[in-house]
């Protein structure tokens, strides 16, 4: 049974719900994603020095992040913006990962690159300009490492699930969806957060879905607010930026929450998971309401 999103579309089959296969859980060292925990992954847009990460890694950790974010291959809107470490980035990585225990999700632009990043990320995060790489998500599904996939900006659901689906059949079952924002009329934020995305997509697919309203929202302001949202309507986790000074980061500082913004974010978000609890047990319903094929 493949489930039909309200007469829309139809999940491809190796990430589709069925009877046999209600959800996935994707094991990153020692977590497990999907599963019953809420999983924070946090830092900053871009390894920016080794003094930078480690601080960041050590505030995150000790607020409850359980996995550290943070790009050394960046995909940047301009060609004079700070472009990341490169490999120096991914040593840096390494370092914070010994340091605190912190599994590691960092981005791949580039087929080229997934051998050398796979050595040193637990996770190799897809960004939204690269979801319909078709090369680079073929070449995933050899990686040996989960794959954290984010929706392009101007992507359907159907679109998201079909790549999904590409990395699937190369061979690599470990992918978590990831809902950041899309591009629609509004201008108020960067993107807009699409949150009936995670139902949906919860209803169709097995895989775990991440949202990261950082660039959805583009101001730290709606950050946490955004989290919140996420929690409640049944997110696996978050993808937060998180920086030790916003207001000098170079890159999406202005979205990047301080320490102490991110442990506020983090010690709010515990009534809302227990809603979220609530929730998972309507699951069944909304999937009912589905077609099948
Ligand atoms: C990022 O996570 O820093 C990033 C570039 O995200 P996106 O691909 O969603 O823009
Ligand atoms: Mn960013």
């Amino acid at each position: 049974m493949n489930p039909k999103w309200n007469g829309q579309f139809s999940c491809f089959d190796l990430v589709a719900k069925t009877h046999e296969r209600s959800r996935s859980v994707v094991r990153v060292r020692d977590l497990e994603i999907g599963g019953s925990d809420f999983v924070v992954m946090a830092g900053p847009c871009a390894v920016e020095s080794e003094d930078q990460l480690l601080h960041t890694a050590e505030a995150v950790a000790e607020a409850g992040a359980r996995i550290l974010r943070g790009g050394a291959y960046k995909p940047r809107s301009s060609p004079y913006a700070f472009q990341g470490l490169g490999v120096e980035g991914l040593k840096i990585l390494s370092k914070a990962r010994e340091e605190t225990g912190l599994a590691i999700v960092t981005e791949v632009m580039s087929e080229a690159d997934v051998d050398l990043i796979a050595e040193y990320a637990d996770i190799m995060q897809v960004g939204t300009r690269s979801m319909e790489n078709y090369s680079l998500l073929e070449a995933l599904g050899g990686c040996g490492r989960p794959v954290l996939l984010k929706r392009g900006m101007c992507a359907t659901l159907e679109d998201l699930l079909r790549s999904a689906q590409v990395i699937a059949m190369a061979g690599n079952p470990d992918i978590m969806l990831c809902e950041r924002g899309i591009r629609a009329f509004e201008t108020a934020t960067r993107n807009t957060l699409d949150i009936a995305a995670v139902p949906v997509l919860k209803s169709v697919s097995h895989l775990p879905v991440i949202v990261d309203p950082s660039h959805a929202a583009g101001v730290r302001c709606l950050v946490a607010t955004l989290a919140r949202a996420a929690a409640v309507v049944g997110a696996d986790g978050l993808l937060v930026e998180v920086h030790p000074h916003p207001e000098r980061a170079l890159s999406d500082g202005n979205q990047s929450l301080d320490f102490d913004e991110f442990r506020e974010m983090m010690g709010d978000l515990q009534p809302y998971l227990e809603l979220q609890r609530e929730d998972r047990q309507l699951r069944p319903q909304l999937l009912a309401t589905a077609g099948a094929d």
